[in-house]
Order: C-alpha cells, then structure tokens, then sequence
C-alpha cells in the first residue's frame, strides 16, 4: 500500500543519514585525532615458534578520542583512505614507530617494529623519501623497520609500486606481503617485487585446524615461502592448536591472542624492553 512504501522509505532514508553522520563524527574524530596527538600506537609482539623469544613487533593504530574511547582501525582507516588523511596518519604511525625503535636501543634492546602502509601511501612518488627523512630523523638503522603491505596495493599500480619499494628496499627497510592469500596475487608477482616476508592471513589459519583445505593452503604456503627464501609469519593465532600446527609445518614467526593481544605502547615497553611489568 501507498503508506507501506512511505514507511520504507523513511525507514532507508534514516539509516543514511545514520551512516552520514556516522562518517562525520568518525572524519570529525580522526583530524582531531590527527592534529592533537590522538593517534595512539599499539604493538603486537611477534613470536619466533622455536626459541619462543619475542622478535619484533606490529605497529597498529587507534584513535583516542577526547573522552578516552578507543576507536579501531577498520572504523577509519577506509575513511582515512578515501579523505587522502592516510598520508599524515601513515607519516605520524611511522615516526612513533621509529622514535619507539630508537628508545628501546638507547635501552640496550634491538627492536624491529612493522608498519602498515596503505595502498595510496605506496602509490605516492615521494614515499620512499619521506619514510627515509623519518628514519635518518630517528636515528636508527632501516633494517629495524619493516613494511608491510597488502597484495591489492601492489596489484594497484603495478609498475608504481615497483619502483616506489625497490627504492624501499634499497633503504634498507625490509618488506612484508600482508594477508597473503587473499588477494589476487599470481605466484610471479612475488619474484617480481622484492619481497622478504609473506604474511599468512588469519582466515587461513583460523580453520587449519577443522578444514583440510585451509591446512593445505598453510602448508603450500610455508612450502612455498621455504623454496623463494622468505620468512613467514602467521597472523590470528588464537589456540594452542593453531600454534603446534604451524610450528610443526615449518613456520618461524607467528603472532595472535593466544600469545600476545596488541599492547599500549607504553605496556609493551614495560613488559618486553623494561622488563618492570608484572
Ligand atoms: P592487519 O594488518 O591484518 O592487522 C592484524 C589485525 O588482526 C589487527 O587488528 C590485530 O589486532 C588483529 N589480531 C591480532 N591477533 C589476532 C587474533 O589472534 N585473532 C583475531 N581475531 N585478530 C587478531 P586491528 O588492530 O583492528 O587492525 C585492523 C587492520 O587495520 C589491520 O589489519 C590493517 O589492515 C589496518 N591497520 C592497522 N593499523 C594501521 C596503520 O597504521 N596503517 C594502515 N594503513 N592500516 C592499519
Ligand atoms: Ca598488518
Ligand atoms: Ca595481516
Ligand atoms: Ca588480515
């Protein structure tokens, strides 16, 4: 009836102007984030699956907003992309991680920390510069630092993106492909950018354990990492299970609830650097 389509009409309309105002508040959130130090680092160690030793951590950026909430990534980094915002939160992410790197070696403690680096980022001509000005403005030398990326981004613009992280690579930061196995990644792309990590994305490991395909994928991959020379991470780790299944196909590095969930800066260097934690 006539007052029926009124109703879904008004009902669709309200859920917009929710979404609208939504996107607002959060872009309102994230320059007030930017532009007042709101950017907060968390870090999740890394683990090596032998010598059960942290080795590095990931870089993960929240927003605190003026009344303490944190607010995640997948909330406004889409946003942040799309606002062309992901550039100066890309350049702040990457100065606190390297000033972190350069306090924990005036601690005595070699730390290296990985940075994700969103697809526009990567396109960029002058990235490469930048993320060297921020590491000479650190201090500290570029193997501490690690990239990673996403399999789309380098599917983005593909002759760009070589270009820009070959002059990474020359830099002497290291690279990481992220959620490997989700994109579109023919095998010849990984020969054909120096990549050195190859991330192996939680969906995967989540059912390694319950669904044969998912384990078969894990093994290809560690199998196929092991033959090209790359280390091998495995994210999402959040049983014991998921943790002996990994190790024992091979793998080096892992991160995950089950060891570890991301860690405020300073928790992180209390527990890990300091050692002062409890
Ligand atoms: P990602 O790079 O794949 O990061 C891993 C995500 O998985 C993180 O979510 C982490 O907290 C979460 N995680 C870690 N261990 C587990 C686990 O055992 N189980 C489950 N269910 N999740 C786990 P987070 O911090 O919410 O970040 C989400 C995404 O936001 C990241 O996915 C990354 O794509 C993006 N992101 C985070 N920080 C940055 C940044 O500084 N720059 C850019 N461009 N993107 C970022
Ligand atoms: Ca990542
Ligand atoms: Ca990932
Ligand atoms: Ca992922």
């Amino acid at each position: 009836s006539k007052s029926k389509g009124k109703d879904t009409f008004s009902f669709f309309s309200n859920e917009l102007q929710q979404e609208i105002h939504r996107r607002i508040e959060i872009e309102l959130k994230l320059r007030q984030a930017i532009e007042s130090q709101g950017l907060v680092i968390f870090l999740q160690p890394k683990y090596d699956f032998d010598s059960k030793q942290i080795h590095g951590a990931e870089s993960l950026v929240r927003i605190r907003d003026q009344h303490g909430n944190i607010i995640g990534p997948d909330d406004f980094i889409p946003l942040a992309e799309e606002t062309g915002l992901i550039h100066e939160i890309g350049r702040q992410v990457l100065r606190k991680s390297c000033e972190f790197v350069a306090r924990c070696s005036r601690e005595g403690e070699d730390v290296k920390i990985a940075v994700n680096v969103a697809a526009k980022q990567l396109a960029s001509l002058g990235f490469a510069n930048e993320v060297k000005e921020i590491i000479n403005n650190a201090g500290i030398n570029p193997s501490s630092i690690e990239l990673e990326v996403t399999e789309s981004a380098l599917m983005n613009d593909f002759e760009q993106t070589k270009i820009v992280l070959n002059e990474l690579s020359a830099l002497g930061v290291t690279i990481a492909l992220d959620d490997f196995g989700t994109g579109y990644s023919s095998l010849s792309y990984l020969k054909q950018f120096p990549i050195d990590v190859l991330k192996i994305d939680r969906s995967f490991v989540i059912d390694m354990d319950k669904n044969i395909q998912s384990h078969d994928i894990v093994t290809a991959i560690v199998n196929l990492a092991q033959s090209l020379g790359l280390k091998i991470v495995a994210e999402g780790i959040e049983t014991q299970s998921h943790f002996n299944g990994l190790k024992a196909l091979g793998c080096q590095l892992g991160q995950g609830y089950f060891m570890c969930r991301p860690l405020e800066m300073e928790h992180f260097f209390a527990k890990y650097v300091d050692g002062t934690a409890v």
